[in-house]
């Protein structure tokens, strides 16, 4: 029905505050609207709620959302009437009273969207009453729920297809942000679902930057990032219940709101945490992985993962709840090998082979994004059968910063003749230590019962710690030259690449082990916006929060309030154009935030700031043309100076020009972005002694490995620092 386009985009506009759809949202509306079922599988943050919400503010009738969690549908409902819309919920956290008045206003079809907890519906009378209240859709939120192959079956769920048998004719709407081939065939199968609207959107979350780094004291290493990033929030999850105390200690004791979150804390205690989180009041919460679902939290900017995830779907849905409003976020995993083997023997203690199977096949997957020197989120995307389409993501650490390599001939040689000796020798394949054993000369009871002191092999890697041997074989495996199996003692064997590097003395390449932690962490892509003024936007937003016993962002989203601080709205019709200010939202805050607004700008000068990037004076603008403007954009979305090239035409060096120029007319750009840490140790003082009077000789002298233009931008770099 073409007349409904702009009815829907006005709709949205005008509850919402939002001026486009995210993808596939108006597809999944339209089949809603016509009366067909859905099944919808968009990521974390894709913005499902309003695939329901929409439809329901469309036409008459009540639409009744299936959530299964109290917390959840008290969250969405308050949001829903800070938009004005008449939404209400009916779960055992009511009294009778409040129940009563709810089903009263239910009778006189007072509310156009009704959530209720699957539990209730078996409830007597309760399908009864929802055949008088014109119900046009029913909407499953984490739909995945129904499934036992997903992380949170609730078997609440399978009562669900109950409603179909009595609403023959009223559409289903199945959401989740699942995307498990099992959990999707699950939950089509057990909500009957009928020839659905089948939508996948990308599972990729181009505002979050996956980082990797090796675990080393995990508390101080949290608390270096957390006070490196002193205004953001986030979540630092760790294995055991006991770590999310002594980590929130750690950090509490270092001045940072910190809380634990895990399943030992009483109802109370973990409720209680989980709003102080929610409201802003705490800045992180240290949790075990009981604390998750139903994190609406908007404004997550980290999430931190202290122990090794047991498999990537749960990191993946971990992460996940970072960057929700799509701003910039980060996603940093502490690895350590030793924290493999604590999950190995924790599977060879499990009771059935094939879980065990299953699980090893999966740590093998989470070992392997660990450790990859490729694009992280490529093996993200891959995980989830889909194939990012670029080869440099520009935001993980290896598109940011590609860790050296180095010619491991000779390592590789080693490795792969240990393994084949191995097995001449035994005819039975070993596992990976037992090689590193041999490689490294151990004296294990093993060795000398098989006789592998005497291979040819034993002890010539004498020159690498075992653990630096480990790297090396795991990455032989991840190269394709061994084979890893998944039974219980998980043996290596040669594949014929292996073979074929042995025989033909092929030459290795392999990478340098990650770098030790930085203390920075840069993050790129940020709306930038006058800080100040944001600062006290928040505050404001927490006071209206509290004033009204909701989270801050159900009042406005970060998103929002840089906007706001950026654009210094001076009236209502400036205001109605930020994003997330619809009708009912302009009405309630727009004179209290444009009287902050104003009074800011009484006293502080207005920052003037470019279309789409970063602070320009304008005194200082003048050099920066639209080519160069365009250059930087792509260049702070994280794109690489290669892609850039590549796609617009030119060549690298005259992008390296227009990023030069860009700075010395004042743009702020980060060396790393540039430069491994081995290039800087070169480069550094070699200008430190001879100045940037000669670029070309310093061209030569360095090697030529660094081009001009890089060079010009370390002295463009440099010379801005000085000034400073
Ligand atoms: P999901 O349930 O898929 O994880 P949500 O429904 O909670 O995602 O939405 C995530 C965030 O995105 C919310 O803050 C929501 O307001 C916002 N959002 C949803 N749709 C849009 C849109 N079309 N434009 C801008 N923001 C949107
Ligand atoms: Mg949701």
């Amino acid at each position: 029905m073409k007349q409904d386009v702009p009815n829907l985009l006005a709709l949205l506009k005008q509850h919402f505050g939002f001026a486009s759809f995210r993808p596939l949202q108006e597809q999944i509306i339209r089949d809603a609207l016509a009366g067909r079922d859905v099944l919808a599988l968009l990521p974390t943050g894709g913005g499902k709620s309003l695939c329901y919400q929409l439809p329901a503010l469309a036409r008459p009738g009540l639409t009744v959302v299936v959530s299964p969690l109290i917390a959840l549908m008290k969250d969405q409902v308050d949001a829903l009437q800070a938009s004005g819309v008449a939404a209400t919920f009916l779960n055992s956290s009511l009294n009778t009273t409040e129940a009563r008045a709810r089903l009263r206003g239910l009778h006189q079809g007072q509310y156009r969207l009704l959530y209720l907890a699957p539990e209730r519906l078996m409830l007597d009378g309760c399908l009864a009453d929802l055949q008088g209240w014109q119900v046009n859709l029913f909407a499953i939120d984490e739909a995945h729920c129904i499934s036992e192959w997903g992380h949170d079956f609730r078997p609440e769920y399978r009562q669900l297809v109950r409603l179909r048998e009595v609403f023959p004719q009223v559409p289903f709407m199945a959401l989740t942000a699942t995307a498990t081939e099992r959990v999707r065939q699950d939950i089509l199968k057990q909500l009957h679902l009928r020839s659905p609207g089948f939508y996948v959107a990308s599972f990729n979350r181009p505002n979050l930057t996956y980082r990797v780094l090796p675990k080393a004291k995990a508390a101080e290493q949290v608390l270096a990032y957390v006070r490196a990033h002193p205004r953001d929030s986030g979540i630092v999850y760790c294995q055991a219940r006991k770590t999310t105390e002594s980590m929130a200690g750690r950090l509490a004791e270092a001045g940072v709101k910190a809380l634990p979150y895990h399943a030992g804390l009483t109802t109370g205690e973990r409720s209680r945490n989980q709003e102080l989180f929610l409201r802003d009041e705490v800045r992180v919460m240290c949790a075990t992985i009981a604390f998750g679902m139903g994190i609406n939290k908007s404004n997550v900017r980290f999430v931190m993962h202290c122990d090794l995830p047991k498999n990537v779907e749960s990191y993946y849905q971990e992460t996940g709840r970072a960057g929700r409003d799509g701003l910039p976020s980060e996603c940093v995993l502490l690895f350590s090998a030793g924290d493999v083997v604590k999950h190995q023997q924790f599977i060879n203690e499990k009771p059935d082979p094939r879980e065990q199977q299953i699980a090893r096949e999966q740590l093998q997957q989470m070992v392997h994004y660990a450790e990859i020197s490729e694009c992280r989120r490529a093996a993200l995307l891959d995980y989830f059968g889909e194939t990012y389409p670029e080869t440099h993501c520009g935001g993980c650490d290896n598109c940011l910063a590609p860790r050296a390599t180095y010619d491991g001939t000779v390592e590789a040689q080693k490795f792969l003749s240990c393994v084949y000796r191995v097995r001449e020798r035994c005819g039975f394949g070993v596992g990976l230590n037992h090689i590193v054993e041999v490689l490294t000369g151990a004296d294990t009871e093993k060795i000398r019962r098989w006789g592998h002191e005497q291979l040819s092999t034993y002890g010539i890697g004498k020159q690498h710690h075992r653990s630096e041997w480990a790297v090396i074989g795991r990455e032989l495996v991840r190269l394709g030259y061994l084979r890893q199996t998944a039974e219980k003692f998980s043996v290596l064997e040669l594949t014929p690449e292996g073979m074929a590097v042995l025989k033909q003395r092929q030459s290795i390449t392999l990478t340098q082990p990650m770098a030790l932690p930085e203390a920075k962490f840069h993050r790129a892509g940020e709306i930038t916006c006058d800080e100040v003024l944001f600062e006290q936007l928040r505050q404001l937003r927490k006071q209206l929060a509290d004033e009204r016993g909701v989270p801050p962002y159900i009042i406005f989203s970060d998103v929002s309030l840089r906007q706001m601080a950026r654009n210094y709205p001076q009236d209502e019709s400036g205001f109605a154009r930020i994003s997330g200010v619809g009708e009912n939202k302009l009405r309630e805050f727009g004179a209290v935030f444009l009287d902050a607004i104003a009074g800011h700008l009484r006293t502080n000068p207005r920052q003037v700031f470019a279309e789409d990037w970063s602070v320009v004076t304008p005194a200082r603008s003048s050099g920066v043309n639209d080519s160069m403007r365009e250059t930087m954009r792509r260049f702070r979305a994280g794109q690489s100076v290669k892609e850039i090239a590549r796609q617009r035409g030119f060549v690298p060096g005259t992008i390296y020009g227009h990023l030069a120029g860009a700075i010395e007319a004042g743009e702020r750009l980060e060396l790393d972005r540039f430069f491994s840490a081995e290039e800087l140790e070169k480069v550094a003082p070699w200008f430190a002694k001879n100045g940037f009077a000669n670029l070309g000789e310093s061209l030569e002298a360095l090697g030529g490995q660094i081009e001009y233009g890089r060079l010009r931008i370390y002295r463009a770099i440099r010379n801005q620092q000085a000034k400073r």
